[in-house]
């Protein structure tokens, strides 16, 4: 049996711990202290780290997380982005790369996803026995109801990256890196304001947080009915943001970069 748990750091990172009751997987640690207090409380030890990009709130507790175990039995696998130059990475992945791991025995397949970040890779997990579903592992490329800044790609990669997520099963998990949730869902309420699916995402999802629960992961499913990222190739909400942006005709992708630019200036009351 795998536990997946979404551990809180920073300011509002999420560090996914997969763990199968002795060894664990530590996904994007941000921070070393949450993970170590996580392993202690739950008597688990660290067997590898898996990285999505080279952001500091995604791979700066990995110094630490290696350091205390100097002098231990075996040494922690550390998966990352090739070409990136994130310190501590012994395993490089591309697109496609295959992961099989020991303990805890999970499988995982890379998908590339430059945009936010060129070198930002997911993690899809393979379902475990007793489930059906895939997780992926997006770090900031895809959020509940948003998806993450365009830092270092295009508009246009960032679409590509997005489709390729989108095209795996609609029951797949999608664990994110961050509690972006309410925000998001703000913004999508702003350019899709008759949505009763996203209304009713809306009511969940602040129920949720006001007891503290993540609102992650959502489904993929979830994500194609509220997320307007995934929503430009719907005729009705394309058209709406087309007229509410005044874009000439834009394509697919115009309208993307046109929700992503409004999605960068968009405030709400606690941001
Ligand atoms: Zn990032």
């Amino acid at each position: 049996m795998i536990t997946c748990t979404a551990v809180e750091a920073l300011e509002d990172n999420y560090i996914w711990m997969l763990d199968d009751g002795v060894r664990a997987v530590a996904v994007d640690p941000g921070d070393a202290a949450p993970v170590h207090a996580f392993l202690s409380r739950r008597r688990l030890r660290l067997s590898a780290i898996l990285l999505t990009h080279h952001h500091a709130d995604h791979v700066g507790g990995v110094a630490q997380l290696l350091q205390r175990r100097t002098g231990t039995i075996e040494p922690v696998a550390v998966y990352g982005p090739t070409g990136s130059g994130i310190p501590g990475v012994t395993r490089r992945v591309f697109d496609g790369t295959r992961i099989a791991l020991a303990q805890p025995a999970l499988s995982f397949r890379v998908v590339a996803t430059p945009g936010h970040t060129l070198d930002h890779v997911v993690y899809v997990l393979e379902p475990q026995s007793g489930e059906s579903a895939l997780r992926m592992f997006c770090g900031d490329t895809l959020f509940s109801c948003g998806c993450g800044r365009v830092f270092e790609g295009t508009p246009h990669q960032m679409v590509e990256a997005i489709d390729r997520l989108n095209r795996l099963p609609e029951s797949t998990l999608v664990h994110c890196a961050h509690e972006y949730t309410l925000r998001n869902i703000a913004f999508a309420q702003s350019v899709d304001p008759d949505n009763p699916i996203l209304a009713a995402w809306s009511r969940r999802a602040t129920e949720l947080r006001r007891e503290r629960v993540p609102t992650v992961p959502t489904t993929l499913k979830l994500e194609r009915e509220v997320n307007p990222f995934l929503r430009i190739d719907n005729f009705e909400f394309a058209d709406r943001v087309r007229r509410q942006f005044r874009l000439p005709d834009g394509d697919r992708v115009g309208v993307f970069s046109a929700l992503r630019a409004a999605r960068n200036t968009f405030r709400t009351r606690d941001e």
